[in-house]
Parts: structure tokens; C-alpha cells; sequence
């Protein structure tokens, strides 16, 4: 348990929980106090996983098939978030598509893809979000670190979903202030994970960019997560804090 975030009584969802940074930040969250739901669109048995797991932690959980390129199924992962749980205090945007590739050589249905599941389907999950959240509530969305320094070639189509949520984070930081919620965004640097494990091809590069010279791990940007989520973070509203080891120093 945490001393410095209590998130007792609050209900979180975490889209993309199943593994990953989504799956850190759930567990963070139920470590914290939250009973959290996740998302997920193809690992059910992974994100049972993390299920059972917030429960030997003493929260409740519930995983929900959500792919966030489809509207209705956002909208259901709000409002079933909701009927299980009785209110919504925490979104953490997290799904995500990684698709990279020369501008040349994406298609337009790589386009489509990566655009409606990080872009349209975070937009529509903070819209179902803010109907429910109350003061003190919490939009919290993880971005890239590519939005703002594209250290390579093949960021074209990544990096411009990313950079969208830029402008969505500070509007709603804007338009959701005075109810008392906040809305932030997270730039992680290269986070081991099975979108970009420590181990593959393209890792050396992305390590050498960083400042402290190696991969982040999921946890630690829960850390930053539970920060922004909880009752110390309430003053922090409509930033991006970029959590990458120095890829943007
Ligand atoms: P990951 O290991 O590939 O995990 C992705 C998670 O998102 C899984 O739970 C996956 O569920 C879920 N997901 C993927 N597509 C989805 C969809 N259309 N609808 C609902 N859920 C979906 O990826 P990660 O590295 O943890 O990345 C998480 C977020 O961090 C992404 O937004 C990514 O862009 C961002 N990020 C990652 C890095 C990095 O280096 N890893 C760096 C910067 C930003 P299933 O298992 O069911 O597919």
C-alpha cells in the first residue's frame, strides 16, 4: 500500500490492461486502493490474469473486450465500468496501435487503424469518461515520446496520433477544470513491453537515445500514473510529463 496516493473507494479503467504498461498501471492503481476495470481486444486469458491478480491484491476487478477502434465498444467499457463498480474517478487511456513503416509504404487502413484506436477511441472514451467522473476526477493518457522528438525515420503515422492527444489533453484540461478534474498525458520513452521488448531489433537504437542509457520498465510509469491519479497530483492539470530516461533531453 502507498502511503502518498489513496485511491480508496475510487474505480479506475484502464484501457489496454491485459498486458504491458496497461497491466502495471492497473496493479498500481488496485496497490493504491482503486477497484480498477480493463480493457482488452484480443488476450481474454491475459487480462483474466491481471483480473485475479487486483483481487489477491483485495479490489475488485473485471476485464471487458473493448477495441478501441470500435465506438460502441468504448462506450460500453464506460458504462459497464460503471454498472459493475457504481461510479468512475480514474480513465487511464493506454490502448494503443504501434504501427511503423515509411509514409510510402503505410496504407490507408494502417492509417485508419492507428488513428481510430489512438486517436477516436481515446477521444470517445474521455467523452463517455466525463459524463460520469465527479470532482477530483482523473483523465490520465499515455502518449509517446515520439510525439515531440521523432529521433528516427517511420514515425509519420505513430507520431501524428500521438501528437493529437496533445491538443485533446489540454482542451479537456480546459473545458473540465471547473468541475475539479484533471487531464493529463504521459510521453513514455522505450518501455520493455511486447510492443517494444528490451530484447528486439530495434532496441540498441532506442537505447542509446535515452540519456540514462537503458529501457524503462511498465512500473515505472505506473509510478508516474499513480502520482497524477491521486490526491497529491491535484494540482497538475493539462501537461504533458514525459517519463522516457532522457529520450527528449
Ligand atoms: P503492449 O505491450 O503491446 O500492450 C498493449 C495493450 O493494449 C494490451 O493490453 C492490448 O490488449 C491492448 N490493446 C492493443 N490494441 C487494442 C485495441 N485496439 N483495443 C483495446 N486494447 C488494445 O503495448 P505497451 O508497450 O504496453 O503500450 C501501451 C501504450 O503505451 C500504447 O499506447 C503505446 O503506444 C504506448 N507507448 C509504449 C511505448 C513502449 O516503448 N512500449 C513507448 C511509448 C508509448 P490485447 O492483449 O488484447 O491486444
Amino acid at each position: 500500500m502507498s502511503d502518498t496516493n489513496d485511491l480508496y473507494g475510487k474505480v479506475a479503467l484502464v484501457t489496454g490492461g491485459s498486458r504491458g504498461i496497461g497491466a502495471a498501471v492497473a496493479l498500481r492503481l488496485a496497490r493504491d486502493g482503486a477497484d480498477v476495470a480493463i480493457t482488452h481486444r484480443d488476450s481474454a486469458g491475459s487480462a483474466e490474469r491481471v483480473v485475479e491478480q487486483i483481487k489477491a491484491i483485495g479490489r475488485r476487478a473485471r476485464a471487458l473486450r473493448a477495441d478501441n477502434a470500435d465506438p460502441a465498444a468504448v462506450r460500453a467499457a464506460v458504462a459497464d465500468t460503471v454498472a459493475e463498480f457504481g461510479r468512475l474517478d480514474i480513465l487511464v487511456n493506454n490502448a494503443g496501435a504501434g504501427v511503423l513503416g515509411p509514409i510510402g509504404e503505410l496504407t490507408e487502413e494502417d492509417v485508419d487503424r492507428v488513428l481510430h484506436v489512438n486517436v477516436r477511441g481515446t477521444y470517445l472514451a474521455c467523452r463517455a469518461a466525463a459524463a460520469h467522473l465527479g470532482e477530483g476526477g482523473r483523465i490520465i493518457t499515455i502518449g509517446s515520446c515520439m510525439a515531440e522528438h521523432v529521433a528516427f525515420p517511420g514515425g509519420t503515422l505513430y507520431a501524428t496520433g500521438k501528437a493529437a492527444l496533445t491538443g485533446l489533453t489540454k482542451a479537456l484540461a480546459r473545458e473540465l477544470g471547473s468541475r475539479g478534474i484533471t487531464a493529463n498525458l504521459l510521453h513514455p520513452g522505450p518501455i520493455d513491453t511486447e510492443m517494444n521488448p528490451a530484447d528486439g531489433p530495434g532496441a540498441e537504437a532506442q537505447r542509446v537515445l535515452t540519456a540514462l542509457g537503458r529501457y524503462g520498465r511498465p512500473e515505472e510509469i505506473a509510478a508516474t500514473v499513480a502520482h497524477l491519479a491521486g490526491a497529491q497530483g491535484g494540482y497538475l492539470t493539462g501537461a504533458a510529463i514525459a517519463v522516457d530516461g532522457g529520450f527528449a533531453a
